[in-house]
């Protein structure tokens, strides 16, 4: 789940809201991943109503949420819809997959060939990404060029290129 990497290729897991299979990488929408904390992190569920509230906005950039929680109970809501969905991941086998540690926090954007462009990991403060950020990367994903998209990475110190 590093910058760089694809969203790993999950089959073979069911969702628990209703038994759908879950294809990272097959909705040709960008992707915003929200892994919360175990069930009754108040932070958490509250980065994840930000989340959801900018979902018309992230819509109208081929951004779409997907919220995976202890279970899909603890983050549905009624908002919860095509573009936000809500997986639970109580035996963690999802974060296994993903090769994420059972209890962390971690945001993750991708776009829709699951090229993961930002992630980050909440820390001590919960401090993820903040939402309007989320925002401009999505806008920024989905406005790349497909044929010649790169990684727009800063490497090293560019002002010793010459
Ligand atoms: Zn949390």
């Amino acid at each position: 789940m590093d910058i760089g990497n694809l969203l790993p290729w999950i089959s073979g897991l069911n969702d628990d809201d209703g038994g759908r299979p879950l294809d990272w990488r097959d909705t040709r929408r960008n992707r915003v991943v929200f892994f919360t904390h175990p069930a009754g992190c108040a932070d958490c569920s509250d980065y994840a109503r930000d989340l959801m509230e900018l979902r018309d906005r992230l819509s109208s950039w081929d951004g779409d949420v997907w919220l995976v929680g202890e279970t899909a109970d603890d983050l549905a809501t009624p908002s919860a819809d095509n573009v936000v969905r809500v997986t639970g991941d109580a035996d963690r086998r999802l974060r296994q997959r993903c090769g994420l540690p059972p209890d962390e926090a971690r945001l993750v954007i991708a776009d829709r060939w699951g090229q993961i462009w930002q992630t980050a990991v909440a820390d001590d403060h919960h401090v993820l990404v903040d939402p309007a950020d989320v925002l401009e990367t999505t806008k920024w994903i989905a406005t790349q060029c497909p044929e010649c998209e790169t990684l727009d990475q800063p490497i090293g110190d560019w002002s010793s290129v010459r």
